[in-house]
């Protein structure tokens, strides 16, 4: 075997700490990513471990930090575009799916599916989460984005969230703790950046079970009528500006239905990039900045991405 040229050969602390991570139990190596995003693109990530529980959050998270490796925390992968050939450090997929109904608060897991969660409440006869339907990733990630669908967001429904810290110490953030904006919380852009979410307990009113079905119905008959959800995509690709919408701008701009490689504006929505097959993330980040340049000059109004962008260039 050929050595490594002695600048190149990792440091003893990094040959340690990847001694450690190979020892967790399941983990695994140069897992292909394009598997855990809906849009079916991504490299690999050098480390990766799906967690059916939390607990050993606590244990692995400060180890992580000590030895300055990087830790990605990933849901259902419905909002994240990967780019880049490897995602250094750990990808951690939270696959939690525990939900507890007691009179009017639902405390559910991180990695539960808002569309279950939407699901789990109505057959209980618990109104105010149906907007979940639309929102097609994990309870975590929409905590950490403050996703909304249908007039609802995650800020009118949270009592709190339970939190793990890159020190290991856990949390619990009240809806006020965590700072909610449009699509951003403190978990996002604020003082809990770089927490893990655990849990969120969300306040629900008893409703008739088939009320709450019916407008479960409404909510997907509206997302399939409007939205390319037959088509592999993270949603939309940018916010709303105030007053505007996005879509109805890059329309404007008369970029629907562009195509750049596998990448296209869908002729449905114009605030969706789709992947038509073979996309890259090179493809859909130049249609992003041609979305961005056009409606720049068209309107003077700077696009900002609601999508989140992984990994390096
Ligand atoms: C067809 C389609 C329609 C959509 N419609 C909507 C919509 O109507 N409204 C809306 O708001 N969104 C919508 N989205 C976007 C997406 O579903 C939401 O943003 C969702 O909340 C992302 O959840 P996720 O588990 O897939 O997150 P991921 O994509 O896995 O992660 C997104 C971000 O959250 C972070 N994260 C994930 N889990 C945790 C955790 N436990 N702790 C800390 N950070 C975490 C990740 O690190 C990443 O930065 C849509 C997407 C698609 C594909």
């Amino acid at each position: 075997m050929t050595s490594l040229p002695k600048h190149c050969a990792p440091s003893r602390g990094r040959r340690l700490a990847e001694s450690w991570l190979r020892s967790i139990p399941g983990i695994r190596e140069r897992e292909p990513l394009a598997r855990h995003s809906w849009y079916g693109i991504g490299g690999t990530a050098e480390f990766f471990l799906e967690l059916e529980s939390d607990v050993p959050l606590a244990r692995i998270l400060p180890r992580l930090v000590a030895e300055a490796t990087p830790v990605f925390p990933l849901g259902l992968g419905t909002n994240t575009l990967f780019r880049g050939p490897v995602l250094p450090g750990l990808t951690i997929r939270l696959a939690t799916e525990t939900i507890q109904i007691d009179g009017q608060t639902v405390a559910v897991s991180a990695g539960f599916p808002m569309p279950r969660l939407a699901a789990e409440t109505a057959k209980a006869g618990r109104a105010g989460l149906e907007f979940g339907a639309g929102v097609p990733g994990t309870v975590g990630g929409s905590v950490f984005g403050n996703a909304g669908a249908f007039g609802t967001e995650i800020k009118d429904r949270l009592i709190s969230a339970d939190a793990i810290d890159p020190a290991g110490s856990v949390h619990s953030l009240t809806a006020a703790d965590c700072q909610f904006a449009y699509r951003d919380s403190a978990f996002k852009s604020g003082p809990a950046r770089g927490f893990i979410i655990t849990r969120a307990t969300f306040s629900v009113q008893p409703a008739d079970p088939s009320a709450i079905r019916e407008r479960i119905k409404q909510v997907q008959r509206h997302r399939r009528d409007t939205q390319p959800i037959d088509k592999r995509s993270l949603g939309s690709t940018f916010k709303n500006p105030p007053g505007d919408s996005a879509g109805r701008l890059i329309e404007a701009a008369g970029l629907k239905g562009r195509r750049i490689g596998g990448a296209q504006v869908s002729p449905k929505h114009a605030n969706f990039i789709v992947n038509m097959g073979g996309a890259t993330a090179d493809d859909v980040l130049a249609l992003v900045a041609e979305m961005r340049d056009a409606v720049r000059q068209r309107f003077g109004i700077e696009l900002e991405p609601e999508i989140r962008i992984v990994g390096a260039a």
